[in-house]
C-alpha cells in the first residue's frame, strides 16, 4: 500500500462565524491510499478548538510512513495499523480511516453504506447552517436557504434574540440552535424557555464543555432537548454525557473516523441518547463519508460542502435538504471534471 497527500484551500461562500472564531477559508489535506492500482481518498480539516491546526496536519502528512504496513489482512487489520500512526490527531485519523474504507470498498466492489448495514433510501434531511452575522446578512442568508426545510442557527452572541426574531420574520421552518459553548447557566435557562416558544427543535452545546454539572441542571429544567457537541469527542465521552444531555452530535472529524463513529452510534443507542451526525466545513469527501452513516441516526447536519464555493469532489448531494448517496463502491466520490487533480496552486 502506498500513501500520498495533497493540500487544498477550501473557500467559504460567506465568511463563517461562530461564537469563538471567523473564517473565509480553511487549508485542508487530502490523503490517498493506493493498492493494486486502486486509490482511496480521505480528508483532514484543521480543528483549532481541539489542538489540531493545519500545521500539525501538514507535519503528519510530510513524515507519514507506511513502509512497515502489512496490507494482506482485513480492513480492520489495516485500521489497527494505520490509525495509531495518526499520533492521536483525530482529523488525520479520520482522513486515514476514510481513505482505507474507500480503498477497501473499491477493491471489493462494496459501497460503504452496505458495509455499515445502512439503507441508502433512509438518509435523513440535513439542516442548513446560518453562521453568526449582522442582522441584514442573516436575513439574506435565510432567504438564500429557502430550499432547506431545517435551519441550524449559530448563537452565543449579545444579539441572540434579535437573530431568532429576524429568522422568524422570514420563515416559520424548524430551527435548531447551536450556542457553541457561548452561554452560562442563567442565560441558557432563559434562552431555552424563550426558544421553546419559537419552533426550535433542540439546543446544541449551550454551556462550556468544562461545565457538565450546570448542563445536567439545565437538562432537568429545559423544555428543549440539549445535544452535546464540544462535550462529545469519541466513544470514551459517552457514558458521562447521559445525565447532562438528551443526545450527542457525532462528527467523524472529532472522533477519528467511520469505525469509531459507528461504535458511538451503537453506544448512544444503548444509553437512549439521540444522535445527530454533524460536520466541520468540509468537502464532499468527508461529507459523503458521514452521509453513508446517516441512515443510522436521528438528525443530520451535513452541509459543510454546501457552504464552500470550490469543492473539488462530487459525492453526496443535497436537494431540498434531502441527502442522497452517490452510486459506486467505497465512498462513491469522484473528482469534478473541471479539477483534474486538487489544485497545486492552492498549496498553502
Ligand atoms: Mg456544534
Amino acid at each position: 500500500m502506498e500513501f500520498h497527500y495533497s493540500t487544498y484551500r477550501i473557500r467559504l461562500r460567506h465568511t463563517f462565524t461562530i461564537a469563538r472564531s471567523s473564517h473565509d477559508y480553511y487549508d485542508i489535506i487530502f490523503v490517498y491510499l493506493t493498492k493494486d492500482g486502486i486509490t482511496g481518498v480521505g480528508e483532514a480539516v484543521p480543528m483549532n478548538r481541539y489542538g489540531e491546526p493545519f500545521d500539525r496536519l501538514l507535519k503528519l502528512a510530510l513524515t507519514f510512513d507506511i513502509n512497515d504496513l502489512d496490507d494482506s489482512g482485513s480492513l480492520d487489520d489495516w485500521l489497527d495499523q494505520l490509525l495509531p500512526k495518526a499520533d492521536s490527531c483525530r482529523s488525520f485519523s479520520m482522513a486515514l480511516d476514510t481513505a482505507a474504507h474507500d480503498l477497501w470498498g473499491k477493491l471489493h466492489g462494496e459501497p460503504l453504506y452496505d458495509r455499515l448495514g445502512a439503507l441508502p433510501e433512509k438518509t435523513p434531511l440535513t439542516s442548513y447552517t446560518i453562521g453568526i452575522d449582522s442582522i441584514d446578512v442573516i436575513r439574506q442568508k435565510v432567504t438564500e436557504a429557502e430550499q432547506y426545510p431545517i435551519l441550524k442557527v449559530k448563537l452565543g452572541t449579545d444579539d441572540d434574540r434579535a437573530i431568532i426574531e429576524t429568522i422568524r420574520d422570514c420563515t416559520d421552518k424548524v430551527v435548531r440552535v447551536d450556542a457553541n459553548e457561548g452561554w452560562d447557566l442563567e442565560t441558557a435557562l432563559e434562552m431555552c424557555d424563550w426558544l421553546a416558544t419559537k419552533n426550535v427543535e433542540f439546543v446544541e452545546q449551550p454551556l462550556p464543555s468544562s461545565d457538565l454539572e450546570s448542563t445536567a441542571r439545565l437538562k432537568e429544567q429545559s423544555p428543549l432537548k440539549i445535544i452535546a457537541d464540544e462535550n462529545c469527542l469519541d466513544s470514551r465521552n459517552i457514558p458521562e454525557l447521559a445525565d447532562a444531555f438528551h443526545g450527542i452530535n457525532i462528527k467523524l472529524m472529532k472522533c477519528g473516523g467511520v469505525r469509531e463513529g459507528f461504535k458511538m452510534i451503537q453506544m448512544a443507542r444503548e444509553l437512549d441518547l439521540e444522535i445527530m451526525l454533524g460536520c466541520m466545513i468540509e468537502t464532499s469527501v468527508a461529507i459523503s463519508t458521514a452521509t453513508h452513516l446517516s441512515p443510522l441516526v436521528d438528525y443530520a447536519d451535513l452541509d459543510g460542502h454546501i457552504l464552500i464555493s470550490n469543492d473539488p469532489y462530487l459525492g453526496a448531494t443535497v436537494d431540498g435538504g434531502k441527502l442522497t448517496l452517490p452510486d459506486g463502491p467505497g465512498l462513491g466520490v469522484t473528482l469534478r471534471e473541471s479539477v483534474a487533480e486538487p489544485m497545486e496552486e492552492e498549496l498553502a
